[in-house]
């Protein structure tokens, strides 16, 4: 079985899009952000309780996601990629100790310089149908509102926590985390790949980071 990966990275850094990458290369992938959206388009008793949270850019507790996170993945027979999770080293060590006992992973971070992702992620649009990842800059759809992807049209929609103003606080929450959990994975095993780079470059890095 492959390793499990770990992703570490700000919000932007391009963590789904490579995600969706190494999906096509066999593993699992898992985002705790999306689970928790899910929950909220749901209207689930859970999506009512954190929806506020996420729209004001904090974070959900941290029990409360890695029970979501159990829910929704068997790691004992895949290869996962974990995307979001873990946020802080509390939540690195719930993920070692309750998912990631007796198996090998890599914990790789998305390195980018925090000015770059302002433009990218006020640009960034998803397809509410298939989930593909798309930027009115970089990676525009062949056809205006539509997804290359799944053909839905009109389903190219801006998160709701991809303002300006959201995503400022993001960027702070995850600034207050990163050095600690970057100093937790560095002791264990771990691996940087420069998230600046255009995604089939970072693909490419990826891949040559986590073969070694
Ligand atoms: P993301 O899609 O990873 O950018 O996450 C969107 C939002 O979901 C975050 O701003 C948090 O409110 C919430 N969230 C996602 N993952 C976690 C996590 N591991 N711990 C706490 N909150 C989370």
């Amino acid at each position: 079985m492959k390793p499990h990966l770990i992703i570490l990275g700000a919000p932007g850094s391009g963590k789904g899009t490579q995600a969706a990458g190494l999906v096509k290369a066999g593993y699992c992938h898992v985002s705790t952000g999306d689970l928790l959206r899910a929950e909220i388009a749901k209207d689930s008793e859970l999506g009512r309780r954190v929806s506020g949270i996420l729209s004001r850019g904090e974070l959900v507790g941290d029990s409360v996601v890695l029970e979501l996170l159990k829910a929704n993945c068997d790691t004992r027979s895949k290869g996962y990629i974990f995307d979001g999770f873990p946020r802080n080293v509390a939540q690195a060590e719930m993920l070692d100790r309750e998912l990631l006992a007796g198996s090998s992973w890599i914990a790789v971070y998305f390195k980018i310089d925090l000015d770059v992702l302002l433009e990218r992620i006020v640009n960034r649009r998803t397809c509410s149908n298939c989930s593909e990842i798309y930027n009115l800059v970089s990676k525009r759809p062949v056809k205006e509102g539509t997804c290359d992807r799944c053909g839905a049209s009109g389903s190219l929609v801006q998160r709701k926590d991809d303002t300006k103003e959201v995503l400022k606080k993001r960027l702070d929450v995850f600034s207050n985390e990163i050095e600690s959990l970057i100093k937790f994975y560095k002791s264990k095993n771990y691996v940087e790949v420069d998230a600046s780079r255009e995604p089939e470059e970072i693909y490419k890095a990826l891949m040559e980071a986590i073969a070694n």
